[in-house]
């Protein structure tokens, strides 16, 4: 259930030669994108140097309304986000985009990752006169490539001088008056890809099932370290950052943080996941009666798992569609409950049944612990729990908000104990040696797998002041 694990952002952008309903394009892509945050969204669009933006706090069915969308004029591009914010970063001053203007021009920009080196860039830009409205990092960007511009020639030539500065992991969409303008850190870290539809207008994203939302054909993903301009005469690449670092795309996403009907640098979503429970199948193999997945990312393992081992596939839960982030338990005794508010087993299928239960990930333990409980009492005889990930033992520096190391389970217990801990007869993860393997298709073999095995790729100092400010804004102690 992906239990207190989320995905930082997700970003869309649109370009053509002509005038048109940008807006429109924009807010399917985001509804496309929605699972990558629920905090806020916002769309930009440009109309002849023009921008007008509409942002706040929301989904984005709430946040656009029939009448906000007929508010926004016609733009030969736009760009667009959803964001999941931090407790104390999800309000609406913090929603992107973020759009500054600056004596060359405008710059509208949004982003999706985490900034490694954020606080030493906000203090020696505050140090020599910049003011900083908000706590996203989003708006540092803005201001490294907004202080770069007013010594280049071009806007790309400024992003590609920010790229030099900004460390860590981020996908960038963006405007300037005249040009969108899309990049992706050296490493690699998330998703970002581009396509065209019929009509001729390209289109960023951080995942395909974006560009498929408004009738897009994939053209390919955006390189690491790659720049992609996007102007009147076409479409440039600047790879020039690009080759210089190893490759390193979070294997978590393939796992639980995209949609499964998007292709991440030529694998399906989708086909990773089954090929995880096929993985697991083999791995830990079990005599049961029926397999069972936890909505939405386990499913895709359990059918693999089910194929593999031959057992039968059967639907385990209801998940109730109309709970969003935003759900609020009133009063603390039914606090426990809200798992069961979101899920709730099929008896049909679990009573008097020995279960192969599969789900995506364990992080504190607390709510694999609350679904095994609700299909014992559901009459479940055995439960048996696959996990296609392995433990994981660390947090992300690169912009998925996991638990605190101290909070997960694999460091506060054994990994013997995790089974009785959670209530199950018996329990597999992924082994870290095979979850790179869960990729099949594709070119792409350098992984991050950080919050499973602790190596950073990049050099992350804990006791540096980005990272203290990182946790300071965190806990809002402003
Ligand atoms: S640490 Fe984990 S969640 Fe973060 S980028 Fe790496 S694999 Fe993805």
């Amino acid at each position: 259930m992906g239990e207190n694990i989320h995905e930082e952002c997700g970003v869309f952008g649109v370009f053509a030669d002509k005038q048109f309903d940008a807006a429109n394009y924009c807010y399917y892509g985001l509804f496309a994108l929605q699972h990558r945050g629920q905090e806020s969204c916002g769309i930009v669009v440009n109309d002849d140097g023009v921008f007008n933006a509409h942002i706040d706090k929301g989904i984005v069915d709430d946040v656009f309304t029939s009448r906000v969308m007929e508010s926004f004029d016609n733009g030969r591009m736009a760009i667009a986000h959803v964001r999941y914010g931090t407790k104390e970063t999800a309000g609406r001053r913090d929603a992107q985009p973020i759009v500054v203007s600056h004596h060359k021009g405008n710059i509208a920009l949004c982003y999706n990752g985490a900034i490694n080196n954020a606080y030493e860039l906000r203090i020696e830009m505050e140090e020599s006169g910049s003011m900083f409205h908000t706590n996203s990092e989003a708006e540092i960007i803005t201001n490294v490539i907004a202080r770069e511009r007013l010594t280049s020639t071009s806007t790309e030539e400024a992003v590609y001088r920010a790229m030099d500065k900004i460390k860590g992991a981020y996908c960038v969409v963006m405007m300037s008056p005249t040009k969108m303008i899309a990049f992706r850190d050296e490493h690699g870290f998330h998703p970002l890809c581009y396509g065209i539809t019929d009509e001729g207008v390209y289109v960023v994203a951080s995942e395909t099932c974006a560009l498929d939302a408004v009738g897009a054909h994939l053209i390919r993903d955006v390189k690491p370290g790659e720049i992609l301009v996007f102007e009147k005469n076409g479409v440039r690449s600047l790879t020039g950052h690009c080759g210089k670092s190893p490759r390193a795309l979070c294997i978590f996403e393939y796992i639980y943080l995209a949609r499964p009907d998007s292709v991440i640098e030529g694998c399906s979503v989708h086909k990773a996941r089954r090929k995880a429970g096929e993985m697991l199948a083999k791995i830990y193999p079990v005599d049961a009666d029926v397999v069972i997945g936890v909505p939405d990312s386990g499913l895709d393992a359990a059918i693999g798992y089910s194929k593999e081992s031959g057992i039968p596939y059967g639907i385990g839960f209801v998940k109730n569609k109309y709970i969003g982030r935003t759900f609020i338990v009133p009063g603390q005794h039914l606090r426990e409950d809200r798992v069961k508010i979101k899920l709730n087993p099929i008896s049909d299928t679990v009573e008097g049944k020995r279960i192969v239960l599969i789900d995506d990930s364990i992080v504190r333990g607390t709510t694999s612990t609350r679904i095994v409980r609700m299909l014992r009492e559901a009459g479940a005889k055995e439960i048996h729990m696959r996990v296609s990930a392995p433990l994981f033992v660390n947090q992300c520096f690169y912009g998925t908000d996991i638990e605190s190391r101290e909070a997960l389970i694999a460091n506060r217990f054994p990994k013997e104990q995790i089974p009785e801990i959670i209530g199950v007869d018996s329990l597999g993860f992924l082994p870290l040696e095979n979850v790179r393997d869960i990729v099949v298709d594709g070119d792409n073999k350098g992984f991050c797998t950080a919050c499973f095995d602790g190596m950073n790729p990049t050099d992350i100092d804990q006791t540096s002041k980005s990272f203290k400010y990182a946790k300071k804004i965190k806990q809002g102690d402003e």
